[in-house]
């Protein structure tokens, strides 16, 4: 059984009050009502993140958004693998397309953040999606599978076992329009025949895949219904305490 997952990325959004706040309101929330199988996550901004792993406990896993490439050193500004790792956060977003758009993140400085992130201890959310373009010019699959091969698939099985996929098409982040569960079932199944071609049938049964993009309490039912939709990478709908613990509860 693959674990099923619900995580927030709360982008950059909420200041330090905020954030506490509407934590503590989701903890109580999801304590109350997420079944014990499945694992709530809440990716925050870099300041919060001490804080939410104390408050969190058993119930709310931490993740981060972001973390640098390199091990440490003279990188002004940035935030290492092994400094997330050390205030209790367990997981990380790497790959989101906005910090491929905004930030120029290549895939192989995502495979390299990937490594880093491994090698402390942290599970890498390793993010992919096409464009609006990439979708209507029918090359999407072949975008999907080089962002797959030039990510994550240098890892071995042992590393790549313990990672996280989610598949967010950029055309639907923030947009309201969501993928429909076809849609997206047939990217999800593709993404697991890529890992069963790479490594094996094994592997890819046991790998998490999630959907994201303007996923919500409405639609995430249908979505998560879907063979190969483990669960999902929620954006506006984690800022809101009762939509988030709603998507939790989907699956119950
Ligand atoms: P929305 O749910 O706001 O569309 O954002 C999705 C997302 O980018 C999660 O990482």
């Amino acid at each position: 059984m693959r674990k099923k997952i619900v995580a927030g990325n709360w982008k950059m959004n909420l200041d330090y009050a905020e954030g506490i706040s509407l934590f503590s309101e989701i903890v109580n929330m999801v304590r109350d009502e997420k079944n014990g199988d499945q694992l709530a996550i809440i990716c925050a901004p870099y300041v919060h993140l001490n804080s939410l792993a104390k408050l969190g406990g058993d119930t709310v896993s931490i993740g981060a958004q972001n973390c640098h490439q390199k091990e440490s050193g003279a990188y002004t500004g940035e935030i290492s693998a092994k400094m997330i790792k050390s205030i209790g956060c367990e997981y990380v977003i790497i790959g989101h397309s906005e910090r491929r758009q905004y930030f120029a993140e290549s895939d192989e400085l995502l495979a390299e953040k990937t490594v880093i992130a491994l090698q402390n201890g942290l599970v890498p959310i390793f993010c992919i999606g096409e464009t609006l373009d990439e979708r209507n010019n029918g090359s999407y699959f072949d975008v999907l599978k080089s962002q797959l091969e030039n990510g994550v698939f240098g890892l071995s099985t042992e590393d790549f076992s313990k990672i996280v996929i989610a598949y967010e098409p950029v055309w639907a982040i923030g947009t309201g329009l969501t993928a429909s569960s076809d849609q997206a079932q047939e990217v999800h199944a593709f993404i697991r025949k890529e890992i069963a071609a790479k490594y094996d049938a094994s592997t890819a049964e046991a790998t998490t895949i999630l959907y994201g993009g303007s996923c919500n309490p409405k639609n995430a039912a249908e979505l998560f219904a879907q063979p190969d939709i483990d669960g999902g990478l929620i954006g506006g709908a984690s800022l809101k305490s009762r939509d988030f613990t709603d998507i939790v509860k989907t699956f119950n």
